[in-house]
């Protein structure tokens, strides 16, 4: 964990936590206090201990969450069984599947990640705003990466905080797609919107604060082309393909290949994929209709290893 050197609005602490935990963002004013996002469900006690460390003795008053990815919300549980009257705010749009706890549509069954049972009190809307610490921040709708989704910002010292909808170096997978639903030009329009804001500092849901945002933004529209060329492309496929096994060992650090393997064929966004990726395979004699899943397994592993974000140690696949 590292705490950022950037210049934030009073009262703001940005706790960089990584790729598997998002970045928790506290705000405190003299009446009160407020967390943005709580990381993964394994980093929990971690999370609680530093945003203890955080507020020095005083409760926690509000958690929000920007959008409910197991890796922004698996420390809710966490804070809301310390702090008994914290209140808990999330995106308008999933406070049914919260309600009646549905791991389908908050996608933790489907991204093969947990997250554990929370609660919330009250849902934000778009197009609002709300006091969090010693100032009022907006609140913005960011579909693309997540429906849902949403962004805020605050007006005078022009800060976003802009979860994994724009990041220094591209944004978060565009989920939506990996189910058939087009996503890619909410994605645009999400990052017309940031540009729009005409933000000075991003925190973003992931990776250091950063002031470029010009040249952020110019990155990102850069990723979203070569995503979305128009031929069947499976770049966004292997991209995401790539980035849940890797949050996968992330969160296990070292697997035996098999188990990984069997991971990914259970894994309901990874057999959607499955299809998208088969053009990798085209040149594969031996690829059959029942086999192509196992061999598109294999090709992520090995992607993976490629790219030295993970190696090959006797039958363990090891995070690296
Ligand atoms: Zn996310």
């Amino acid at each position: 964990m590292t705490r950022s050197k950037l210049e934030f609005p009073e009262g703001v602490t940005v706790l960089e936590r990584g790729w598997l935990s998002s970045n928790n963002i506290v705000l405190l004013g003299p009446g009160h206090s407020a967390v943005v996002d709580s990381g993964y469900s394994s980093h929990q006690d971690l999370t609680l201990e530093l945003i203890k460390q955080q507020l020095n003795g005083r409760p926690l008053d509000d958690l929000v969450n920007t959008h409910l990815h197991s890796d922004h919300c698996g420390g809710n549980a966490k804070l809301q069984d310390h702090y008994k009257q914290l209140q808990t705010h999330i995106p308008s749009g999933n406070s049914q599947a919260v309600t009646s706890w549905d791991i389908d549509k908050l996608t933790f069954k489907a991204t093969g990640q947990t997250c554990p049972k929370f609660t919330y009190q009250h849902v934000l809307r778009a197009n609002t705003s709300m006091k969090l610490g010693l100032h009022e921040w907006e609140i913005h709708c960011a579909p693309g990466h997540d429906p849902d989704s949403v962004v805020l910002f605050e007006p005078i010292s022009k800060t976003l905080i802009s979860a994994d909808a724009l990041w220094e170096n591209g944004f978060g997978v565009v989920f939506p797609e990996l189910e058939g639903i087009d996503a890619f030009d909410a994605v645009a329009d999400t990052l017309t919107m940031c540009e729009k804001l005409n933000a000075k500092t991003i925190i973003p849901g992931h990776g250091r604060p950063f002031t470029h945002v010009k040249a952020a933004i110019e990155r990102a529209r850069t990723r979203l082309a070569y995503f979305s060329v128009k031929d069947r492309s499976p770049n966004h496929a292997i991209y995401a393909a790539k980035v849940l096994l890797k949050f996968h060992l992330l969160e296990h650090q070292k697997v035996e290949i098999s188990s990984a393997k069997q991971w990914l064929l259970n894994m309901p966004y990874f057999q959607k994929l499955t299809p998208m990726l088969k053009t990798i395979l085209s040149t594969d004699k031996e690829t059959t209709l029942d086999n192509q899943g196992e061999k598109v397994a294999d090709w992520v592993i090995g992607v993976l290893c490629t790219v030295k974000a993970a190696r090959i140690e006797g039958s363990m696949l090891v995070n690296q």
